[in-house]
C-alpha cells in the first residue's frame, strides 16, 4: 500500500500534507529567513502557554529527552536536590537522568494507577529543606494518566522550590496557562500536541531564574542559558538547527492557530480518545485507567487474556491494516497502548477500532 500507516504513538505523529511539504526546502543557518523562521516559533509558543511576560523560551537540537536532560542541566545547580514526582516511566527516566548527571536526587514513588500527590509533596517538602526542585510529568506517558500540575505548582510556590514539568505529551493539547500556573522551567517538543515532526524540544524558563541559571549545566551542549544567550544575541542556534523540522514546526503551529488553538485541540483529542475507548470496549478491551484519570492523549489496554494474544503478532496485523499501535510500558500487568493523537479525528480512530477487530478475528483472538 503506498500510503503511511497512521501513527496510533506518542510521537512521532501523524502530520498534515502541509507540514510534511513545509520541509521541501534548504535553509542556510546563519540566513537572516531561517532566523525569522526561529523567531517565529519562539514567539508562537510563548503566546500559546501565555507566557510572554513571565518566561523565555528555548529551543534545543534533539529528542523530547534531551531537552528534559537539559532543563535539569541549566535549573538544578550542581550542589541542588531535585525531588521526582513518580508515577510512571517517563518519571523514571527524569529521575535516573538527573541521577546520571550527579545532581543529588530523590524519588517520591506513587502508584502507576493514579496520579502522584500534591498533599504527599508538601509534607515532603515540609521534612527536607534540602530540596531544591521538584521535577513532574505532566500527562504520564507510560499510561496515560494526568497528573495534578496545578496543585503541584502551588505546593512547590508556597515552599518557594523551584518546579520543573516534563509536559511533553500534554502541551497545546492541554490547558498550561503561565500566568496561573508557576514552574521555573517546562519542557515540552515538536513532534508531540503540535503535530509537528520529531527533532526539537523547547524550554520555558522563568525569567526570574535565568541569570541565576549561568554556568551551571556540567554539559556544553545541554546548557539552555548559554543556548538562550546566543539566540538573543545573534538570532542563531548555537550549533547546527534541525532546520526541516523548525519549518515543519512553524507550519504545523499555523495549522494549530488557524483551527481554534489548544481548546480545538483538546476538543478533537477528546473525541479520539472516546470513539477509541467507547469501540474497544465494544470489543472487550478495558482500559487500564479509571476514567476520571484518563487524560486524552494515549490510552493503556490490558491485553486480552487468550492464549493465541501475542502483542508482536497482534501489532502486525493492524499494522497490515494501516494502523501502527504502541506496546505497553507496565510490568506488572500485560497492556498495549493507543495514542489519540497527531492529525487524525473521529474517522481514522473510528477505522483503528475496525482494523483492531478484524486483527482479532484473524488471530483468533477471544477478548471475553
Ligand atoms: C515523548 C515524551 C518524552 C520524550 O521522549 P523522546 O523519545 O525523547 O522524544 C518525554 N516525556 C514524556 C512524558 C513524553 O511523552
Amino acid at each position: 500500500m503506498d500510503r503511511d500507516a497512521i501513527l496510533l504513538t506518542p510521537g512521532p505523529l501523524t502530520t498534515t500534507l502541509r507540514t510534511k511539504l513545509a520541509m521541501l526546502r534548504d535553509w542556510g543557518s546563519w540566513d537572516a529567513e531561517f532566523n525569522a523562521l526561529t523567531a517565529e516559533v519562539r514567539s508562537l509558543l510563548l503566546a500559546i502557554a501565555h507566557a510572554q511576560d513571565t518566561h523565555v523560551v528555548v529551543p534545543l537540537q534533539g529528542s523530547g529527552t534531551f531537552s528534559v536532560e537539559a532543563a535539569v542541566a541549566t535549573l538544578v545547580p550542581r550542589d541542588g536536590h531535585i525531588l521526582v514526582l513518580d508515577n510512571g516511566a517517563y518519571c523514571k527516566r527524569l529521575g535516573r537522568l538527573a541521577t546520571l548527571m550527579g545532581r543529588r536526587t530523590t524519588i517520591a514513588a506513587h502508584a502507576e494507577d493514579a496520579p502522584v500527590s500534591a498533599d504527599a509533596l508538601d509534607a515532603r517538602l515540609r521534612d527536607d529543606p534540602s530540596i531544591t526542585h521538584v521535577g513532574v510529568i505532566h500527562c504520564e506517558t507510560g499510561t496515560g494518566v494526568l497528573n495534578p500540575l496545578q496543585a503541584v505548582s502551588e505546593v512547590c510556590e508556597r515552599h518557594g522550590k523551584g518546579l520543573i514539568v516534563d509536559a511533553m505529551s500534554s502541551f497545546a493539547a492541554l490547558e498550561i496557562d503561565a500566568r496561573r500556573v508557576r514552574f521555573d522551567a517546562l519542557v515540552a517538543a515538536s513532534g508531540k500536541c503540535l503535530e509537528g515532526v520529531p527533532g526539537m524540544g523547547f524550554v520555558f524558563i522563568r525569567k526570574a531564574v535565568l541569570d541565576a541559571c549561568a554556568g551551571r549545566s556540567h554539559s556544553l551542549a545541554m546548557d539552555l542559558h548559554d543556548q538562550h544567550v546566543y539566540m538573543e544575541k545573534t538570532g542563531q542556534w548555537r550549533f547546527t538547527p534541525p532546520t526541516h523540522v523548525v519549518a515543519a514546526l512553524a507550519e504545523a503551529i499555523r495549522q494549530f492557530i488557524e483551527a481554534g488553538g489548544q481548546p480545538a485541540r483538546l476538543a478533537r483529542y477528546t473525541d479520539n480518545c472516546r470513539t477509541l475507548i467507547d469501540g474497544m470496549a465494544e470489543l472487550g478491551f478495558k482500559p487500564f485507567l479509571r476514567s476520571e484519570l484518563q487524560a486524552p492523549i494515549i490510552v493503556t489496554f490490558h491485553a486480552p487474556a487468550s492464549p493465541h494474544y501475542d502483542f508482536k503478532k497482534f501489532y502486525l496485523a493492524v499494522k497490515q491494516r494501516g494502523f501502527i499501535l504502541y506496546p505497553g510500558k507496565l510490568t506488572q500487568v500485560e497492556t498495549f497502548r493507543v495514542g489519540c493523537i497527531g492529525a487524525i479525528g473521529r474517522n481514522e480512530m473510528q477505522q483503528a477500532v475496525n482494523a483492531v477487530a478484524d486483527a482479532l478475528r484473524d488471530l483468533d483472538i477471544a477478548t471475553n
